[in-house]
Formats: structure tokens, C-alpha cells, sequence
């Protein structure tokens, strides 16, 4: 997608500070972290939000979190959230799927 903020990331056109990358997955640290550890993976290839996952592109979100599983583990974390906001009340401000990957500090339940 041109015009997309993560798809421009993904691409390389827009700098981000880089955690993991292959053909299609990148894992970068959150511009505004809401906690001591705070990425996001994102799929290379555009895929909107949650909603747009399918049997077509869902490998990719396997993928996802077998690389979840991956960093937090090399990074030494062993309790972590892992949050994907999917439509504007639910919070999501960039319309390209991501998941937060969240650490350092406790989190309350239910989520705000
Ligand atoms: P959401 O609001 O759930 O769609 O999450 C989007 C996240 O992207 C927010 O936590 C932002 O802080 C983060 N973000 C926006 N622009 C950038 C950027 N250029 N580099 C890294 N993270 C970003």
C-alpha cells in the first residue's frame, strides 16, 4: 500500500529502530513505548487489521508469533502482553496489522 505508515517502514522509506527482520516479518521498537519493552511485529505484506486475517494470509500470523515467542525469549522475558488494537474504538491508529509486544512493568486487567 503507498500510502500506508508500516508498509513505508516495512519498505525501508520511513527509518524505524529494527529488532528482527526477514522476507516477511519485521519487529521494531514502538516510536512512543507505553512500557520499559514495547515493539511491534508487523507483516511485510499489507494486511489491514485482525479482521482481514484469512486463510489466505493467516500463515503469516503464525509466523508472528512464533517470532513473539522467539525475541522474548532471546530478550530474557518471560511475562510479556501482547495486544492488537483492530478498529478505531478499539484503539488502532495505524490501519496495517501489528501486534504490541509489551514488558517491564505489571499490566491490569481488563484493558483500559
Ligand atoms: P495502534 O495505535 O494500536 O494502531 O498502534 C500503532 C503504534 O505505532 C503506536 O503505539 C505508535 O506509537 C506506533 N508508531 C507510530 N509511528 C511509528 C513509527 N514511525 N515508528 C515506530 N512506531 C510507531
Amino acid at each position: 500500500m503507498d500510502n500506508c505508515l508500516f508498509c513505508k517502514i516495512a519498505r525501508g522509506e520511513i527509518p524505524s529502530n529494527k529488532l528482527y527482520e526477514d522476507e516477511e516479518l519485521l519487529a521494531f521498537y514502538d516510536i512512543a513505548p507505553q512500557a520499559p519493552v514495547h515493539f511491534l511485529v508487523i507483516p511485510k505484506k499489507h494486511i489491514e487489521s485482525c479482521a482481514a486475517v484469512t486463510g489466505e494470509n493467516s500463515v503469516v500470523v503464525a509466523k508472528a508469533f512464533e517470532l513473539i515467542a522467539k525475541l522474548t525469549s532471546e530478550l530474557g522475558i518471560t511475562s510479556f502482553r501482547v495486544v492488537s488494537n483492530c478498529g478505531e474504538d478499539a484503539g488502532q491508529s495505524v490501519p496495517h496489522l501489528h501486534f504490541h509486544v509489551m514488558a517491564g512493568r505489571p499490566f491490569t486487567w481488563p484493558a483500559g
